[in-house]
């Protein structure tokens, strides 16, 4: 059975047959884009080959890229525990064509890798194409003899790629694969179709139109290739699996945040154990790209992530910090191919048990305040803003923290009431500072506060966070 370290080496030398140069993955803090806050896909370094600003000594490139969708437009966090699919942290295998070769030439590309040598069984596999896209759904029928109701036809923007408002853009196809009828879930465009019984494993981007400020659409004169495909994903189906934490590299993840708990792996702490792993991963490749716990942008979203991890160890009976036990478990998994996680592994355990150390102060007290707020509560009824409010500002508990402890009980926050507590406190301290005769430098002072308050804030937003937050 190939392990997922196997998989990304058989994926990454397809595509060197085929002519590819093998890039490094980029940083998980992206270089040239200051709008994003993390890199959440392989395109994200070859923006401007795409958009032909930048000219490169190879015009087709192949990548296993660090991806974090913790923040921002994509934001799988509260999928993770929920999910067979999601994770904060995967690696995205891709194939990118620079004005180089078409359709015509990543489909087969796609449908050799997958059906020869992964030795896929076609039948399990099916597409789909954005609606209008006659030539991709012909290509599909050629080249991998598909039927008609397996090459489905998608009118949203699922199957329409843009870089943003403006720019390159073009429909996409994508390939899923059929766990069987004993999951849950309909087939992609169906009105179930949020199940897992049908899993996207590839999605392939056909870069061939601009989209112009004017609202108009006009062909590239150079069209592009830029394809995706989770390896999580395709490692857990070429492993006989259905769910990506069954692969052998998040079981020796879960396997480690077991044994450091003396818990049973798959006993009631499941879902913490496979939190506490993807967690786990992203935090320290997120450490090792620089990026430290704070109090605002991409430090409060590690932070964030970091601290919800901390409370499924909580749960678990943890008594002592362990997060930064599990590193050198995934040192083991993941250093070779990622040598800075070795380079950083140092910092990464010093940082988590740091964070644990102190958030452990008062984590176990701000659960019992939440316990003791629910019990008063009425059945069912929201947890107030307030009581969300003193946990974060008290007890140090990001609110969507709160709301993932609520999830699990069915249960929900007053998210604007949470809002309104937060502006009257800084209303009440402005108005105490402007008391003081400081007035000038406490306006400066406030003025930052709430600049810096703000960015915290959206970064719970993930709608307004994308370009706001840095
Ligand atoms: P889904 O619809 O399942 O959320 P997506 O359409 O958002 O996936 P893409 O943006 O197309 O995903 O990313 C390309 C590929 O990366 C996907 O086909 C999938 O294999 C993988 N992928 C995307 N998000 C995740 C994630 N959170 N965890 C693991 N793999 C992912
Ligand atoms: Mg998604
Ligand atoms: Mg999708
Ligand atoms: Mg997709």
């Amino acid at each position: 059975m190939p392990s997922l370290n196997d998989i990304r080496s058989t994926f990454l030398d397809y595509f060197r047959r085929n002519g590819h140069r093998v890039v490094e993955s980029s940083p998980l803090v992206p270089r040239n884009d200051p709008t994003l806050m993390f890199t959440n896909s392989g395109m994200v370094q070859f923006k401007n080959c795409f958009t032909g600003l930048e000219h490169r000594d190879y015009t087709r490139a192949t990548t296993a890229q660090k991806c974090v969708r913790a923040g921002g437009k994509h934001n799988d966090l509260d999928n993770v525990g929920y999910t067979a699919r999601h994770h904060t942290f995967f690696e995205m295998l891709g194939n990118f064509s620079f004005g180089d070769y078409f359709k015509s030439e990543a489909i087969p590309f796609a449908w050799e890798l997958l059906t020869r040598d992964f030795d896929i069984p076609r039948e399990k596999l099916l597409v789909t194409v954005y609606h209008t896209d006659d030539e991709a759904a012909s290509i599909w029928k050629k080249v991998a003899g598909l039927p008609d109701d397996r090459i489905i036809r998608i009118p949203t923007n699922d199957n329409f790629w843009m870089m943003g408002p403006t720019g390159p853009c073009g429909p996409c196809t994508e390939i899923f694969y059929d766990h069987g009828p004993s999951i849950w879930g309909g087939p992609p465009g169906s009105a179930d179709e949020d199940g897992d019984r049908f899993i996207e494993i590839w999605n392939l981007v056909f870069m061939q139109n601009e989209q112009h400020p004017d609202g108009s659409m006009t062909p590239l004169p150079k069209q592009s290739i830029d394809t995706g495909m989770g390896l999580e994903r395709i490692g857990a189906l070429l492993q006989g699996k259905h769910d990506n934490y069954d692969t052998d590299l998040m079981r020796s993840l879960i396997e480690a945040s077991a044994h450091a708990t003396s818990t049973d792996p798959d006993g009631t702490g499941k879902t913490h154990h496979r939190v506490i792993a993807d967690h786990l991963r992203s935090t320290s490749f997120l450490i090792a790209d620089g990026v430290m716990p704070s109090n605002e942008g991409r430090g409060y979203v590690l932070r964030r992530i970091m601290r919800r991890a901390m409370r499924h160890a909580h749960l678990l009976g943890a008594q002592d910090p362990v997060m930064h036990r599990l590193v050198p478990a995934l040192v083991r998994q993941m250093g070779a191919a990622y040598p800075e996680l070795t380079r950083g592994q140092a910092l990464i355990e010093e940082t988590l048990r740091l964070e644990e150390t102190r958030f452990r102060q008062t984590l176990d007290r701000g659960l019992r305040l939440l316990e003791d707020e629910l019990d008063r509560l009425p059945e069912g009824s929201p947890l107030p803003g307030e009581a969300a409010f003193k946990l974060y500002d008290t007890y140090g508990f990001p609110l969507d923290l709160t709301q993932d402890a609520l999830r699990e009980k069915g249960r929900k926050v007053d998210v604007e009431g949470f809002e309104a507590a937060m502006a009257e406190q800084k209303a009440k301290a402005r108005a105490s500072w402007s008391g003081s005769g400081e007035t000038k430098d406490a306006a400066i002072w406030f003025d930052l506060a709430e600049k810096r308050g703000a960015t915290e804030f959206l970064g719970y937003d993930t709608e307004k966070a994308e370009g706001q937050i840095l």
